[in-house]
């Protein structure tokens, strides 16, 4: 192996995404000297997947969602080889296998691979038409199907009620198709948000005339005399007319090399604190691992976590020894008019207490906020509808764990500004 700080170290990163791309970062700023490649099975430069609905809707092109400057490359001194898939980790010999048959060394590798969509595992759930929404590729598969119909507005329908399928909803909505989401949970965004900032987006998507059909699944996908999608059919028998279905059940870490190299895996790549697997010079991080935190493991598929994991794992590549950040889970967007925004916990525990400001109706003026304080009067987590600028804030205090006891009674008193914490706060920012 050649040994970091003497020899130029060779660092490899599977990925070109939000963790691989800070990794590189990271290492380059603690290793001026080594050697970085970064392999991508996608050949195009990388790019920000948040903005995919934006990209369906019209909103922007594909140059806005790049996630760095043509130059990235040259500056920091990095190999990008884009198109290139990794097909096998031998973690003995420090090598990676890439797809045509060559082979490259290691001393640290990182696996940033991310998470696939879930698929839709019913009879014509492979028919033409049927996509997750991942990839730009996927985004452009849409398009195209949404383009189809030449009997009036397409049909599309969206399987899933979290908020990347609720913004693909509207995206497809704002480019004029008929729009069914089916859910099988009771409400939409049933992990993402409580029970009434989910009622009072589903009232909007009502106003819009998109369908939402909750406690539904689909049976099965009918297929045209071309292979594509003509309809989905419901479990309840209900027929559904449909040019394209949008798989958002979920994701899964992609975890194809890992398995193939025996690490040890969970949901996702089991990865200590430092975001190293059990395998000599081999980290994970962003959608794909599972890191530890208060007793158990977690899979944050969010961009902000992956973006902290990979910048933690490049340093400790390059020699640091540093803990992976608080993996807090986080959500913030505006969907179909309605601005939300989600901190931590979303409903509230026995013993915990709960705080609550307006209803989000007009009388509140469209305001409607919920925050929990665990049983040592700390921050548990939030719900913000409508004035949401203080979920960064809220966030920072979930992270640290913020007492909020001095500020508690003032919490729900109309104009309470969070920085009124900051005072009593240990270790104050900035
Ligand atoms: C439509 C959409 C909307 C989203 N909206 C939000 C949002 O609003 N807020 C938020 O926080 N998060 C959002 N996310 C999630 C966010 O995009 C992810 O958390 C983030 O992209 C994870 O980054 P990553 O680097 O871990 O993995 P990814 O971005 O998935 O990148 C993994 C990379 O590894 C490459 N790869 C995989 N296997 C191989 C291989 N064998 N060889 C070579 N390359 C390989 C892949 O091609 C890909 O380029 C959204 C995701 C989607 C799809």
């Amino acid at each position: 192996m050649t040994a970091v700080g003497t020899a130029a170290a060779r660092y490899v990163i599977v990925g070109n995404s939000a963790a691989g791309l800070s990794a590189a970062e990271a290492i380059r700023e603690a290793d001026p000297r080594g050697e970085i490649t970064i392999l991508s099975d996608e050949d195009r430069p990388a790019y920000s997947r948040i903005f995919l609905p934006d990209l369906i809707a019209g909103k922007i092109d594909f140059g806005r969602m790049t996630m760095r400057r043509p130059d990235f490359c040259s500056r920091l001194g990095v190999d990008l080889r884009l198109g290139q898939a990794v097909t096998r980790v031998d973690v003995r010999e420090r090598r990676v296998e890439l797809a045509g048959g060559r082979s490259l060394a290691y001393d640290r590798l990182l696996l940033a691979t991310g998470a696939l969509p879930v698929p839709l595992d019913v009879p014509g759930g492979d028919l033409a038409g049927v996509t997750g929404l991942h990839a730009y590729e996927d985004a452009m598969i849409i398009l195209e199907r949404t383009r189809r119909s030449e009997d009036g507005p397409g049909s599309a329908v969206v399987v899933g009620g979290g908020p990347v399928s609720i913004k693909t909803a509207e995206a497809l909505y704002k480019v004029g198709q008929k729009v069914t989401v089916v859910v099988s949970s009771p409400a939409i965004l049933s992990r993402t948000a409580d029970a009434l900032a989910a009622d009072l987006l589903a009232r909007r998507m009502d106003e819009a005339g998109v369908r939402v059909l909750t406690g539904r699944n689909v049976a099965t996908v009918e297929g045209d005399r071309d292979g594509g999608v003509k309809a989905v059919v419901l479990d309840d028998g209900e027929t559904v007319r449909a040019t394209v279905v949008v798989v958002g059940k979920g994701v899964r870490p992609n975890l194809s090399l890992a398995a193939g190299a025996g690490l040890k895996c969970g949901r996702g790549i089991l990865v200590s604190p430092r975001l190293e697997t059990e395998a000599p010079g081999v980290y994970a991080a962003g959608d794909v691992a599972e890191t530890p935190v208060g007793g158990r493991t977690v899979v944050n598929t969010m961009w902000p976590n992956a973006v902290a994991q990979g910048r933690t794992a490049g340093h400790n590549m390059a020699g640091a020894a540093e803990d992976s950040p608080v993996s807090i889970r986080s959500n913030a967007g505006t969907f179909f008019g309605l601005t939300l925004a989600t901190v931590g916990q979303t409903e509230t525990r026995p013993g915990q207490t709960e705080l609550v400001r307006g209803d989000g109706s007009a009388a509140a003026g469209g305001h409607y906020e919920k925050v929990i304080l665990d049983e040592r009067g700390a921050l548990a987590g939030a719900v913000l509808v409508g004035r949401v600028d203080s979920v960064g804030f809220l966030r920072w205090c979930l992270s640290r764990g913020v007492p909020m006891d001095r500020v508690r009674p003032h919490l729900i008193e109309p104009g309470f500004r969070y920085s009124a914490v900051l005072a009593q706060a240990p270790g104050r920012a900035g």
